[in-house]
């Protein structure tokens, strides 16, 4: 829970505010851009809430943000947020909201499937939040969890244990270790079901994986994600732990698929149509080049 004595000097004066645990995931500032701004190395109010949807994108900020950052000073029914997640994002494809601090508040995603078509997925792993597992159940739980690299899986182990989900993972990034059930091996993509597929991309770790779903949805994790400052695709050389040129290799690979929807765990997610998410796939890769 915020603190208000801990209240950041940049918030505007109101009843919303972030206090100084914020971590700077910028989960906040990019669901709620209206309220909340990334103002250096933090997070904080540069607009209060005005309308009705404005106060529910406030509050599923607070209930989004890893850290428990966000507080108010006015009274408000929690459920607005809580109940706003999974937040659909388009068909059955949603944003899980209840960010991880120990995934530095990466984003996780839910895709609803029928038992024909394979069950839910989870890509990358939320907070094991109570509130969160109840939105979840109904819906028809889990049965696989898709992880993209070493630093998002969060609280895998509690998602297996609650659903008994089958874990997937790159054995470069220690699946192994971690006693995944489904361990991928190699460079090359593994088809998972018909309408889900694996690939590897070593760049960011050694054995980071991107999930492109019905060739529309690709679940990118901290491979590449969208700019909005440059308006294209781009990656992040800082935190390309593994290596920056094998980053490159790996983003020219995805030339090869169709996707419209760039879903990451960090930064910004887009869509496009599928050719021109292409074209910028290709500024993205002569960019790297340049870096
Ligand atoms: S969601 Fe929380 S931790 Fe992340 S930037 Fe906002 S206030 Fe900071």
């Amino acid at each position: 829970m915020a603190n208000l004595q801990q209240r950041l000097p940049e918030n505007v004066p109101g009843d919303f505010f972030v206090d100084s645990t914020c971590i700077d995931c910028d989960t906040c500032s990019q669901l709620a851009p209206n309220i909340f701004r990334d103002h250096g190395d933090q997070c904080s109010v540069y607009r209060q809430p005005e309308t009705a949807e404005e106060t529910k994108l406030a509050l599923m900020s607070l209930v989004a943000c890893p850290t428990g950052s966000i507080g108010a000073t006015q009274k408000h029914d929690a459920h607005v947020g809580i109940d706003a997640f999974p937040m659909s994002l388009a068909e059955n494809v949603y944003f899980c909201g209840f960010t991880s601090e120990s995934s530095f508040g990466g984003w996780s995603y839910l895709v609803t499937r029928s038992a024909g078509e394979g069950g839910n997925f989870l890509v990358d792993s939320p907070r094991f939040a109570t509130q969160l597992l109840k939105r979840i159940e109904p819906l028809g739980g889990i049965k696989r969890m898709l992880l993209t690299h070493k630093d998002d899986v969060a609280d895998h182990e509690l998602f297996r244990g609650k659903f008994g989900c089958e874990r997937t993972m790159h054995t470069a990034d220690g699946a192994r270790r971690l006693g995944v059930e489904k361990v991928l091996e190699g460079e090359e993509a593994i088809q998972l079901d018909a309408d889900l597929l694996a690939i590897p991309t070593p760049g960011h770790t050694r054995g980071h994986v991107v999930f492109l779903y019905q060739n529309k949805f690709l679940f990118t994790g901290d491979h590449l994600a969208w700019s909005p400052a440059r308006k294209t695709l781009t990656a992040f050389r800082s935190v390309a732990w593994y290596s920056w040129p094998e980053q490159i290799r790996s983003m020219e690979k995805l030339l090869a698929y169709d996707f419209e929807w760039v879903l990451p765990g960090h930064g910004d997610l887009n869509h496009v149509a599928a050719p021109l998410m292409r074209e910028h796939l290709q500024r993205c890769i002569t960019w790297m080049k340049t870096r």
